[in-house]
């Protein structure tokens, strides 16, 4: 049967075009059919993943659902039984709601950023242990995962690495999450030291200067799970660390952590100063800690899993892709602010001037870097420069800055423009008809508003020669009526594909406030002045936006 026909039917029979309709009509682009794998491709082109764990009710429904079709194409019934336990994230994923709308073409610029750092050739592979001096100066990754759970990854992304110093953020983040600032500073202190990361010093209140150094590390391990047993403590930040990554990826090498403890001389050296300052929490075992210490230093992760991680940060604690807080907001606030000022070794402050951006790096050549409210990512690459950074990595950070406005200070007023791939693309978006017919379809009077302000013709029709009023008629949106009658001045009659008025509609499904609305509006005006009076239709919105 025609799909016209098929629509006709069901209008006939009073089913509107719901959500998943719209979707269909989205996705389908004129055809009676989606094929499965058109589908899946349009998915992963919005940054989402087949196997993200938000989408797995209609995943493992459209496997199923394929197999029952001969052709492998779903129609509108299908269709909809597949993507209606997931309306929610897929119509957000297609209407380029997600922080980076035009996700195909920034992707395009990261892999030439990728590509650019890939021919440095310089740094040293860290050789302190056997562990680390078996990886080839080649491997180079980055992975990105933004708050909404854009997906992009490149180059060797799938091998496990230690997170190393990377992990002194995230345990920061556990302390302060279960204790509190005050608690954890009551041991801590929160100033860059000046200082290589593993120097034996203190300030001069005998504290560490900061977490994300060792000595300020190795305090914040004492400070989780107090009291618990060795078992009981490792387990614990492993079940936070699966949480963070959103259940991708965390491993542990034991033979990293048995090299770390066996070549750790100066960690032991540090760990005897603090016990002698009495800087641990009292009835600390200083050499359990150690070891606890070299256990997280040995916590393995991909970078594609770690650029989850980096996205709860960025997303203020909730795990993109799992919707679950895991971190409290002083947390992540904390944890951002000291990665920002003391990360990246003794290159803190050059990165906080030049990149601008919250970061941790570790001996295996990872970069955690954080884009708040926009991405996690995780670069990693094992030559490191004199200061012990990657340096492929130090290379993308920066030229990620110098292409995007990521940096704090960036996004000041009168500033030249860098690429801001947050930005809404172009006009062709912002006036696609199924944007306008959404906001009237959910109601939303501001959406309308910004985008006749934005002077979209808000008489725009979709291929049903729907209009606005009609899907407002129809839901009973009596705001979203007035404001396109009064403040738009919409012709008030326009017929759809079967000639139908919005009046039709309002009355068909029972909103009688509607009709009253639309009927005074004809009475008010004769026909000749309603329809197209754009001069006062602008002196309207003067007074109604
Ligand atoms: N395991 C190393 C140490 O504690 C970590 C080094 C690093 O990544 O900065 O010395």
């Amino acid at each position: 049967m025609h799909c016209e026909d098929v629509f006709h039917r069901r209008r006939k029979a009073g089913i509107l075009p719901s959500l998943e309709d719209l979707l269909f009509y989205t996705i389908a682009e004129g055809q009676e059919k989606i094929p499965a794998h058109k589908f899946t491709t349009a998915l992963k082109a919005t940054g989402l993943r087949t196997g993200d764990p938000r989408l797995k009710e209609c995943m493992e429904m459209l496997k199923v659902t394929v197999k029952t079709t001969s052709d492998g194409a779903l129609d509108r019934h299908l269709f909809k039984k597949c993507v209606q336990s997931n309306i929610v994230l897929l119509t957000q994923a297609f209407r380029k709601k997600f922080v980076i709308p035009d996700f195909q073409s920034f992707c395009g610029h990261m892999d030439d950023l990728f590509e650019n750092a890939r021919n440095l050739s310089g740094g040293q592979v860290a050789d302190y242990i056997p562990q680390l001096a078996r990886f080839s100066p080649d491997l180079w990754a980055v992975s990105l995962c933004t708050v909404d759970g854009q997906r992009h990854t490149v180059g060797d992304t799938k091998v496990p690495f230690c997170l190393q110093s990377c992990v002194k953020p995230l345990k920061y983040a556990i302390a302060v999450h279960d204790h509190g600032t005050e608690y954890v500073h009551r041991f801590i202190g929160k100033e860059p030291s000046g200082l290589r990361f593993n120097k034996l010093f203190l300030n001069e209140e005998d504290k560490p200067h900061n977490p994300m150094v060792n000595a300020g590390a190795i305090v914040c391990t004492s400070l989780i799970k107090q009291g618990a047993s060795n078992a009981e403590k490792f387990d614990y930040v492993m079940n936070f660390m699966n949480k963070l990554a959103g259940n991708e990826y965390v491993g542990f090498s034991n033979a990293t952590f048995q090299s770390e403890r066996e070549s750790g001389d100066r960690n032991f050296a540090i760990g005897y100063y603090l016990k002698e300052k009495k800087c641990f929490p009292e009835g600390t075992d200083m050499t359990s800690i150690l070891d606890f210490y070299f256990q997280l230093c040995s916590i393995e992760v991909t970078c594609e899993s770690a650029s989850v991680m980096a996205a709860t940060l960025a997303n203020g604690g909730f795990c993109p892709i799992t919707g679950e807080r895991v971190l409290n907001p002083e947390a992540v606030r904390n944890t951002l602010s000291l990665m920002h000022s003391c990360g990246m070794y003794d290159f803190s402050g050059q990165f906080a001037f030049h990149v601008g951006l919250p970061a941790k790096s570790g001996v295996a050549g990872g970069i955690l870097l954080v884009v708040p409210n926009v991405m996690g990512i995780m670069c990693w690459s094992p030559p490191l420069d004199k200061l012990g950074n990657s340096v492929r990595g130090i290379q993308f950070c920066t030229d990620l800055v110098s292409l995007c406005n990521f940096h704090n200070y960036d996004n000041m007023r009168h500033f030249a423009k860098k690429l801001d791939p947050r930005r809404e693309g172009g006009d062709q978006r912002v006036k696609s008809v199924i944007n306008l017919l959404f906001a009237a379809y959910t109601g939303d009077v501001s959406a309308l508003r910004r985008f006749a302000l934005s002077s979209m013709d808000m008489e725009q029709r979709d291929y049903d020669s729907r209009t606005a009023l009609h899907v407002a008629a129809a839901e009973g949106h009596t705001e979203v009526v007035r404001f396109l009658l009064e403040a738009c001045k919409v012709n008030p009659v326009p017929k759809d594909r079967w000639g139908n008025t919005p009046m039709d509609e309002a009355v068909h499904f029972g909103h009688h406030d509607v009709v009253t609305i639309l009927r005074d509006y004809h009475t008010q005006y004769s026909p000749q002045e309603t329809p197209d009076d754009k001069q006062s239709a602008e002196k309207n919105l003067d007074g109604l936006l």
